[in-house]
C-alpha cells in the first residue's frame, strides 16, 4: 500500500475550516509531515487522493508534489470526471502534469480545476459534450 512520503500537496490545496486555513495556502502544521498528526482534524484524517489509492492508474512519478496536480477519482463511472486540482498557479502546465492529463484524457472524462478556480473539461469528445453542464450548470 502506498504512503504519502514527503508529499504534503493536499495540506496546501484544501481549505480546512477547523484550522482557519484558506485554500492554496500551506498549512502552518506541515513541515516534514504533520506536526499535529495525532490531533489533526477530521478532514485531514479522511482525505486520500487518487494517487494514493490508485497505483495502477497513477505511476510513482505522478505523486502530487512531483506533478503539482492532485487527482481524485470519485467513482469509476466514465461519465463522472476524474478531478485534477492544480496545487500552485501554473502547475498544470508542467511537463509531468501535461503527460498525465494527455494519458488520462484518452479514456476518461477529466475536470481540471486551476489555482484560480477556473475549470476545464478534457477527454473523449462524447463524454466532454455530455458533461458541459458541469461548467455551466
Ligand atoms: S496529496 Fe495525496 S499523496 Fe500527497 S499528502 Fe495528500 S493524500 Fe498524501
Ligand atoms: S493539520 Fe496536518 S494533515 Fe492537516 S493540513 Fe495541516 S499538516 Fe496537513
Amino acid at each position: 500500500m502506498r504512503g504519502c512520503g514527503d508529499c504534503t500537496a493536499c495540506c496546501t490545496v484544501f481549505s480546512i475550516d477547523a484550522l482557519a486555513k484558506p485554500a492554496h495556502t500551506p498549512c502552518a502544521h506541515a513541515s516534514g509531515g504533520c506536526a499535529i498528526y495525532a490531533e489533526r482534524p477530521h478532514p485531514c484524517r479522511a482525505y486520500r487522493c487518487g494517487w494514493l489509492d490508485a497505483p495502477t492508474t497513477f505511476p510513482d512519478a505522478e505523486r502530487p508534489d512531483l506533478t503539482g496536480i492532485i487527482p481524485d477519482i470519485p467513482t469509476p463511472v466514465a461519465s463522472v470526471p476524474v478531478v485534477l486540482r492544480e496545487v500552485q498557479a501554473g502547475d498544470a502546465a508542467s511537463e509531468g502534469a501535461k503527460k498525465m492529463l494527455e494519458r488520462l484524457a484518452r479514456t476518461r472524462l477529466l475536470l481540471v480545476v486551476r489555482y484560480d478556480g477556473a475549470s476545464t473539461l478534457h477527454g473523449p469528445d462524447d463524454l466532454v459534450a455530455a458533461a458541459g453542464y458541469l461548467l455551466h450548470p
